[in-house]
């Protein structure tokens, strides 16, 4: 009796276990998650712009500066200007260079802004 007890507090903990590693695995998942916001040069819409460190970074092999880039061509829905980005980043992910063709970097607050913005007029 007492062994089975045992293995069903052993079993109980063990889901317990796995179900806070599947959180812990869309934590980490959100580690590797990077957003940008950027406005459109042509018709001002601000665009989130979603990237994951493991799959959208390229390594760079520099002269002894090794790090990453990021390209990515950015299409917002309310007109047909493709902006082109390209971030830059150390080896520990750090942003060193970012820039954007055909439109700019916005801050969160302003990609919010933005968005309420949109939706009052919408009304
Ligand atoms: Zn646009």
């Amino acid at each position: 009796m007492k062994v089975q007890y045992l293995t069903n507090e052993v079993a109980v903990a063990f889901f317990q276990k796995l179900r806070s590693l599947f959180r812990g695995g869309a934590g980490t998942d959100d580690a590797h998650v990077l957003i940008f916001y950027v406005r459109c040069n042509r018709c001002g819409e601000v665009i989130r712009v979603r990237a994951d460190r493991r799959w959208d970074l390229l390594q760079e092999l520099g002269d002894g500066a090794a790090g990453y880039s990021l390209h990515k061509d950015v299409l917002g829905t309310q007109c047909n200007a493709l902006m082109r980005m390209l971030v830059l980043f150390d080896r520990t992910y750090r942003i060193t260079h970012q820039e954007i063709e055909g439109g700019r970097f916005v801050s969160q607050a302003e990609y919010e802004t933005h968005r309420s913005t949109d939706r009052a007029s919408l009304r």
